[in-house]
Formats: C-alpha cells, structure tokens, sequence
C-alpha cells in the first residue's frame, strides 16, 4: 500500500474512533454479504452453498445506503466468496463513495495481477485472507502451497492493507503450520494475526503446550495493534472463559445475503431482521443485551469492537429489558405520587 494512502487510512481510522468514543449510537463495523456461494468447502465451515445466486447490485446499493444512513464507520464484505460476485467492484466503490470504509474477507484464489488493481481502482482499503494449513487436506484447501502465487501477486500489485491471519486449535493437525503461514506474511510485508478456535464439538478447551508456544510465537510475528487488541485470546488459549461486553446488532451487524440483521455470522436468526426496517429501538436493545454466547466467544473483530464500549453502559440478560423499565417506571410512578 503506497505509504500516503496508508496515512490517510489511518487518519480516517483514527476520527470514527474517536467518534466511536464520543458517541455508543451508531454501529462501528458491518459485515455484508454479497453472495452465499463459494468455490471451496472448508470441513468445518457453515458459512457457504454451491448454489446461490450473488444479491443484484441495485439490492446491496440499498442495503449500504441504509448502513451509511446509521452512521457506520466501516463495511468488510465477506461470504461465501465475495470475489465471486460479478459487481464487486461496484459494490467497493459504493461504499467509498458513502463515506465508509471498505473492507474485504476472501480465501485467496481468485486474486491475479488484473484483478488486484481493478480493486485498487474501485477503492478497497483492507484485505484479510485466512491460511489454515501449508499443504491441503480433507478440511480446507486454503493453503500455503496452493496460494503462495496468489500472495506474491498481491505483493506486487495491491494498492490496499493486506492481513494474513492463521489458525490455531480446532484439531488443525500441525499446528506449527501457522508459524510457517505468518512468517511468509511477513515476508512478503503483509501484516499478520492468529485466531484460536474452538474444538470441533464447539467446547471450550486449552491448547496444548505445544499449540500454546506456537500461538505466543506467531503473536510475537504479528500485528502489535491487534495483539494488543487480542487479550481475550490468552484466556481461550488456556481454555478459561472471556468476560467481556458484546455488541453484535448494534455497534457490530452481520447482514445476510438476503438483507437480515444477525448478531453474526455464528447467532444467525437473532434478531433476523430486515435491516430495511431496522430502527434504533432495535439498536438500543441490542446494544444493552447481554449475549449468552460471549465468554466463549473466539469472533476477533467483534470482540475489538466490543472494546470501545467495555467501560460503560452494563448489559442485561434478554427478557430483563421489560423488568427494568418496569421498575423504573415504579420509581417514576412513586416519585410522581410523592
Ligand atoms: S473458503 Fe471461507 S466461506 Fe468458503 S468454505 Fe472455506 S471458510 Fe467457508
Ligand atoms: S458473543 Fe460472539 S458468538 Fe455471541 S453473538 Fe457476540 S459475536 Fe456472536
């Protein structure tokens, strides 16, 4: 990324933190989905079809005025694979001309010199590519050996921040494939992050010592602003529950391709609404639930969000809205008759 642009992103960065400081009421990141189909089928994903049509772009042009109408500071469009869709180009540039910043999640492999720098032209700013192995297996063909082409195009053609972000935990069998995966990041002048996931039941449990010394090895390699952001991930690494405060359907949105508000991409159907009819009432009960699913919870960007707000606004557990404002009322009610 040529080093005056860098600076500019970073300048605008810094101004929707500071407004995310200033003020809870608008959402920070959205993550939109443009097209369910993918070219792979990872073993552990449930995130993509073989079948589904993309979304028509006059349909996402609608959905990202609405996000731009709520105030949000940045859009990641993701799938499936987003690169499969025949507008994506538009779809980036729609959202810089709205004023957001324009984000994008893929698996790599259909990245050429070309395409690079027609997104260099519609405007993209981020990048991240997940690399879960260094040579394929049964479970996921995003590897090393098949996208190393891909990462040296991008190298020399990107004019946009790429991240390389590795896995560890989840039964990935080497886990020091992840050292290897950062190291070539690095390498290649790409910024580099580490997920911890779960285990293949969906429980929380510790890395290995081993995983555990390769997981402080590729965070020592990465990207010290999200290391520094990442502290929830000490604890899932040794297995412990995270207390944190999650924002999802409010200062984080998780639209599907067709146009419903999730809390992510892992708790679609709630609250499952068209994000054309989404108010900030909605907002507000989202931002003040508390999520059962948080201590767990391994979801990196949604957890650096969640750190803006950590320090304030107390969340209840859902159903406890109705209760509170009853006895507000009370009090209101007493106070009255006093
Ligand atoms: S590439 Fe991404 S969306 Fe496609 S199957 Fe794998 S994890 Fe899922
Ligand atoms: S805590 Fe994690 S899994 Fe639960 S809703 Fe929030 S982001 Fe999704």
């Amino acid at each position: 990324m040529r080093r005056s642009k860098f600076l500019k992103l970073k300048i605008r960065e810094a101004s929707f933190i500071t407004r995310a400081l200033l003020s809870s009421r608008h959402p920070v990141l959205a993550h939109i989905i443009p097209m369910r189909r993918c070219n792979l089928a990872c073993g552990y994903c449930n995130e993509y079809d073989h079948t589904s049509s993309p979304v028509p772009f006059d349909v996402m042009k609608r959905r990202l005025d609405k996000l731009a109408d709520l105030g949000t500071s940045i859009v990641t469009i993701s799938g499936g694979e987003p690169m499969m869709h025949p507008q994506l180009d538009d779809i980036i540039q729609h959202i810089r001309s709205r004023g957001m910043i324009a984000g994008l999640i893929s698996n790599g492999y259909y990245f050429t010199p070309e395409r690079s720098k027609r997104l260099n032209k519609a405007g993209l700013e981020y990048l991240q590519i997940s690399i879960d192995n260094v040579d394929p297996d049964e479970v996921s063909r995003k590897s090393l050996r098949v996208l190393d082409k891909k990462l040296r195009y991008l190298a020399e053609h990107s004019d946009f921040h790429v991240n390389i972000n590795s896995v560890i935990g989840g039964g990935i069998k080497k886990p020091e494939d992840a050292l290897t995966v950062a190291r070539r990041a690095v390498a290649l002048g790409f910024s580099s992050t580490v997920g911890v996931i779960h285990d293949n039941d969906g429980t929380l449990k510790p890395l290995s010592e081993r995983e555990k010394t390769i997981f402080q090895h590729v965070k020592k390699l990465g990207n010290r602003d999200h290391a520094r952001l990442n502290w929830f991930q000490d604890s899932i690494a040794e297995g412990k529950p995270y207390e944190w405060r999650c924002r999802s359907g409010a200062r984080y949105l998780y639209i599907c391709e067709e146009g419903l508000v999730h809390w992510c991409s892992q708790q679609r159907g709630y609250p499952g609404i068209p994000l054309e009819d989404y108010t900030m009432k909605d907002f507000e009960r989202e931002y003040s639930t508390e999520k059962w699913c948080a201590p767990t919870c391994t979801l990196q960007c949604v957890h650096q969000v969640g750190i803006l707000d950590n320090w304030r606004d107390p969340q209840h557990a859902p159903g406890a809205t109705k209760a509170a404002s009853t006895l507000n009322d009370t009090i209101q009610e007493v106070l009255r008759a006093e």
